[in-house]
Order: C-alpha cells, then structure tokens, then sequence
C-alpha cells in the first residue's frame, strides 16, 4: 500500500472538519442558515485579508478572481502596467489583451523579484497607468515579490495597485490596508486549504472609485453588485453554497492558530524544506523564495521531471514540475496550508530515496537532518 500525499502548490491538503461539512446536506443560500455562515464568513476573510472592506466571494478559479479586478477597476481606453516574473505575472497581461487593454510589463527574469524602483520610473514615464497588475507570491518561479515596497511606489499614483496574493494570502503577512493594497486577490485551493472553486477579491476606497468609472464588459462579475448583495449576508447569484459551508471551518482554524503564528509557520516550514533541498545537492531556484513552495533544481545529471514521476509512483507523493520554459528544469514542493514540520520531513524523506534510486550521490538522512535542525529550534 502507498499513501498518497498531496504537496502541489494548489490544490493543497483540507483539514478534516472542512471535508465533514462539505458531506454535511447542503442547505439554501437564502435562507436565515446561510446567511448566518456568510455573516461570518464575511468577517473571517476581513480578518485574513486584515482589511476593513468587504472581501467579495464568488465561483471561479483564483484566475476568477484576477479577471474581476482587472474588468472591474479599469475603463475602456485605461492603460495598465504589467509585472512579469513568471506564468501568473504573465497572465495578468493575458487578461489585459483579451479586454484590449493596452499595457506596458516590466519583465524580469524568471527566479528574480521585480525592482520597485523599475515600477516607480515606468509610472513616471506613463502617469496616465490606471493599475498596476503585480504578484505578490509567483508560485511558478518561487519568488516573494517585495509588494510593500511596489504598493510605496504605486500609492501617490493615480493607479490602482492589483495584487495577485494568491498564494500570499494566509502564508506571508499581506495587510491589506495597512499596505494600501487596492485589489487583494485570492483563490480557495492555496493557503485556504479548501478544493478549488472560490475567488477572492478586497478592494480598497481608491479600487471602488476606480470601479465606479469602469466600464468594461462584465455581467458575473460585477463586483459592485456583489458587495450590495453581500451586505445584507446573500450573494447576486447561487453561491457555491457547500465550498462557502467549508470556508466557515478553515477560516475559524486561521483564527484559532492566530495569523502572526500561521505566518511564523510557512516561515519554519519553508526554511526547513529549503535546507533540506540544499543538502541534497539541489540548489534553490528563486533569489528571493516565497514561504508558500520551494522551487529548486535538481543535482547536475537528474531530470527535475524524473523526480516528479518517482515521487509519485513510488512514494504517492505529489510534487510540481516547472511550468512553460521551466518544464523538466524545476521541481516545486508546496508547504503552504494544511502542512505542518513532520509533512516536510516526510516529503524530503522521500526525495533523500527518490534522488538516490535516481542516482545521485545523496547521503540517506543528510536533506531530513538539515530540516530536523530547524524544526528543532
Ligand atoms: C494558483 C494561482 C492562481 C490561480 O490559478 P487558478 O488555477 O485560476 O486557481 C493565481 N496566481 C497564483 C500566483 C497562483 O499560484
């Protein structure tokens, strides 16, 4: 028998009372019920989000949720400035050409963060830019953009600044307002330990503004009727009422931990999974990791997707390769969510035998020892 254990960077592994009230009957959306579990919904997400504006819920992928932004805060005719590290930087500029959104990207090389100051002279060269599309964790490359510092540059600017917080949010500190984040994006299936299948969108004062001038094509969603419907604990259309029930659980487990522990968490998990990687002989991918997934290349002569497939059929251990130009050179082991410090020793236990049965020259217990030094402290 083979256990099968989840480590993609989303969907991630969902706590058991959040599958028990996804079995639960479901129940409907306008009754008194449901209302009661959005109410407090509504609340847990101002919590996670640290905003004190409505989080809009609806049904869709994370990419969902990046669509609404991008049609709800801008105007036909508005130009964007995209920043481009990796597949989910590049499509924010993939939304923008299906809206015919003129944009400008600031590309930078996949692996690195984005130099705010590279932000700061492309809106003084385009101080007509409306919104600036960013991403806070890429979880294609690994890298934590430094998004405080972007939100600084952004701020004075008429743009509003929309982030891809994806698999940021209940990872890494993303205040929301504090920060002046303008649109806060989020998807259910990352840190929200919950299947696929709810997006997430925070907008600030100056995002709402913005939203009453947009007049891009948009029917589902329209953002502003959503917040209306919110408001008085219902949504514009069927909810994904069973996913909603669901949330009610992860979020009071968020709660529970208290954010400032979730955060140190991904940190200690993360930092265990990196040593673990390195002393193995496989080199972080990213200059600047995100503590939401590692992503590293393998020893010099191993195949990054020969990894993968071993891990999987020999250990039911689910890991993620690259994506587009990083297919067969990266492997990415998510630490986000429900993961705590025995997961990752299990993950790399099983890496340390897949890299020597692969034939790499690994020493058995050298990748677990290193992470066991850090959980240890
Ligand atoms: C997962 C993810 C998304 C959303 O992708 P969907 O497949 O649409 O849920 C967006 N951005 C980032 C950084 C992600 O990791």
């Amino acid at each position: 028998m083979i256990r099968k254990r989840l480590f993609s960077p989303g969907p991630t592994p969902i706590p058991p009372e959040a599958l028990a009230a996804m079995a639960r009957p479901i129940i409907y959306h306008r009754s008194p019920e449901f209302e009661a579990v959005q109410a407090e919904v509504r609340e847990g997400l101002k919590y996670v989000f640290q905003t004190q504006n409505e989080v809009i819920l609806m049904a869709a992928s994370g990419t969902g949720a990046m669509e609404a932004a991008v049609v709800n805060t801008l105007a036909r005719g508005d130009r964007a400035l995209v920043i481009r590290g990796g597949k989910f930087g590049e499509r924010w500029g993939e939304i923008c050409k299906g809206y015919g959104i003129p944009f400008e990207a600031i590309d930078v090389e996949w692996g690195k963060a984005a130099d705010p100051a590279r932000v700061a002279d492309a809106l003084r060269r385009l101080p007509d830019a409306r919104a600036v599309l960013a991403t806070h964790s890429e979880t294609s490359t690994g890298v934590l953009h430094d998004l405080q510092a972007i939100a600084e540059v952004v701020r004075p600017t008429p743009a509003v600044l929309v982030a891809d917080c994806v698999t940021s949010l209940g990872v890494t500190d993303v205040p929301t307002d504090a920060w002046g984040l303008d649109v806060v994006v989020s998807g259910s299936q990352k840190a929200l330990m919950l299947p696929p299948g709810l997006a997430f969108c925070a907008l600030s004062e100056k995002a709402w503004a913005a939203a009453g001038r947009s007049d891009l094509p948009k029917f589902y969603f329209n953002l502003a009727a959503e917040r209306k419907s919110l408001l008085k604990n219902q949504n514009a259309f069927t909810p994904a009422v069973s996913l909603v029930v669901a949330l009610r659980e992860t979020l009071a487990r968020i709660r529970a931990e208290g954010l400032p522990n979730v955060f140190a968490r991904h940190e200690r998990l993360a930092a265990a999974t990196r040593a673990g990687v390195q002393a193995l002989g496989c080199a972080l991918f990213s200059e600047r990791p995100t503590p939401a997934a590692t992503a590293a290349t393998p020893p010099a002569g191993i195949e990054a997707s020969a990894i993968v497939k071993t891990l999987r059929t020999e250990h039911g251990i689910t890991i993620a390769g690259g994506q587009d130009r990083l297919k067969g050179k990266i492997f990415r082991i998510s630490h986000m969510g429900y993961v705590d410090g025995t997961d990752v020793i299990a993950v790399l236990g099983a890496l340390e035998r897949t890299l020597a049965r692969l034939g790499a020259p690994v020493r058995l217990g050298e990748g677990v020892r290193a992470a066991q030094e850090i959980l240890l402290k």
